[in-house]
């Protein structure tokens, strides 16, 4: 297939089969959201690259190679969004939503680019669903977060999943850290990869999330974060821990977490699938007391997590997890001639009003092209629409699984349609109950 024909490396089509899955879940996500006083923000998919290089920061991965830039026809640096808390920041501050009544909390689901190598898991467009919460810095609202976001993996039917904490401190304990941390790696230097020895002077801690073998093995015997935490940030993760005791989450505390964004502070946690091989972080997040006086507003702590959609999604399916079933059409009015196609269309108009999906033939089929078309959309109902139940304005229902037919006036179609359905769900719930 010629290259233009396909969709670009790295992203996908949702297709309409399965599009119901995504709705169910993205649908519980705001939903849950909202339980914890989450209101869904929506910003733009780009931004002036700055807003990017100032928060995720300029030593990261992110920005270092994963950005989609690129100049507009006036000459401003534009990036797509690698993720939405950026965004969303610049967002609530511009608006004034930090100086308003605190915590201020917010939710969104959107598209996020990363020019990565595409793989199972990796995509380089993906979505998250994430949420932020501002103005909160007790250890509550750490724990709140996470409970939140565990509450949406556990609705939505993930199996096999663990939390773990970390605390990488505030930049006061990082001082220290970041000093241990140098000397190691320089005593290490020539093991580094390049790119390493680089953020060696720039950012050692960038160094831990390094995917290099080498880099990586390094990392594990290199000093821990959590060794180096002032009273204060050993104080909220201790609290942060015993909120999650009282709401009766799991975890475990894995001191090689850091996060791969630079704005995190204190608390950094991850949602783990045992079901999706490398790449299986299904979501992360953490404080970033610092980021929204750095991006110029009020001194306000915030934190928040990212959830990749796609990945929650094939964690989902490698477990056969259930879905709610697709929707089905209601009921499809096959007419035969134009009269009973005008007919048609009254009826479908009525019902539709009242809620059912109907469907009528749209391309002057005949009345076996037509059921065969009602088949094959897995139509609950049918009914046929000729000379005959035109002069006597009444016609039969049939349900298209049992066979079963019912006599109906089209007078009240809605009405007695909605009474032959309920009475059919009764009756096949008195069967499975049987
Ligand atoms: P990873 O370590 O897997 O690269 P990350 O630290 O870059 O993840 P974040 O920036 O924290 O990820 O994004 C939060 C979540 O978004 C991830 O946990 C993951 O579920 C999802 N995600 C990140 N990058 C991708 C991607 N390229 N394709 C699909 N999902 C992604
Ligand atoms: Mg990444």
């Amino acid at each position: 297939m010629a290259e233009i024909n396909r969709a670009i490396k790295g992203t996908n089509d949702m297709l309409p089969v399965d599009s119901h899955k995504f709705q169910f879940v993205e649908g519980k996500m705001l939903e849950i959201a909202s339980l914890y006083g989450f209101r869904e923000i929506r910003v733009p998919v780009f931004e002036h690259t700055e807003v990017f290089q100032r928060s995720v920061g300029d030593t990261t991965d992110v920005v270092q190679k994963e950005m989609y830039t690129f100049d507009d026809k006036g000459g401003r640096s534009i990036t797509l969004r690698p993720e939405l808390t950026a965004g969303v920041v610049r967002s609530v501050i511009e608006h004034g939503i930090v100086n308003g009544a605190l915590p201020a909390k917010v939710c969104y689901i959107g598209g996020c680019y990363r020019y990565e190598k595409p793989q199972a898991g990796r995509l380089r467009e993906f979505h998250q669903f994430g949420v932020e919460c501002f103005g909160a810095s007790s250890p509550a609202a750490d724990a709140e977060v996470i409970s939140l976001g565990l509450q949406v993996l556990e609705t939505v039917g993930i199996k096999n999943i663990s939390l773990e904490i970390n605390s990488i401190g505030c930049p006061e304990c990082r001082k220290n850290y970041h000093k241990a941390l140098s000397e190691y790696f320089a005593s290490h230097i020539d093991t580094l990869c390049e790119t390493c020895r680089d953020r060696l002077s720039r950012n050692p801690m960038r160094i831990l999330d390094c995917k290099s073998p080498v880099c990586s093995s390094l990392a594990a015997d290199a000093p821990k974060v959590i060794d180096f935490l002032c009273d204060e940030c050993q104080n909220h993760f201790d609290g942060v821990k015993a909120h999650l005791d009282a709401a009766d989450i799991k975890y475990t505390v894995n001191p090689q977490i850091v996060r791969g964004l630079d704005y995190y502070t204190k608390t950094v946690f991850e949602f783990v699938s045992g079901d999706i091989g490398a790449q299986s972080t299904v979501c992360g997040g953490g404080r970033y007391d610092g980021l929204v006086s750095q991006m110029g507003g009020p001194q306000v702590s915030a934190l928040g997590f990212g959830m990749g959609i796609e990945r929650l999604m094939l964690a989902l399916q490698n477990q056969n997890a259930d879905f709610p079933e697709a929707k089905k059409c209601d009921i499809y009015i096959a007419p035969m001639g134009n009269a009973a196609a005008l007919k048609a269309t009254a009826l479908c108009t009525a019902l539709r009003h009242d809620g059912f999906e109907a469907q009528c033939d749209v391309c002057g089929r005949g009345l076996k092209a037509q059921m065969k078309y009602a088949d094959k959309i897995g139509a609950l109902y049918s009914i046929v629409v000729g000379d005959n139940e035109l002069s006597e304005n009444k016609g039969s229902i049939k349900n298209m699984k049992s066979g079963d037919t019912f006599e109906v006036s089209f007078d009240n179609f809605s009405e007695q349609f909605m009474k032959i359905k309920l009475d059919d769900a009764l009756s096949s719930l008195e069967e499975s109950v049987m």
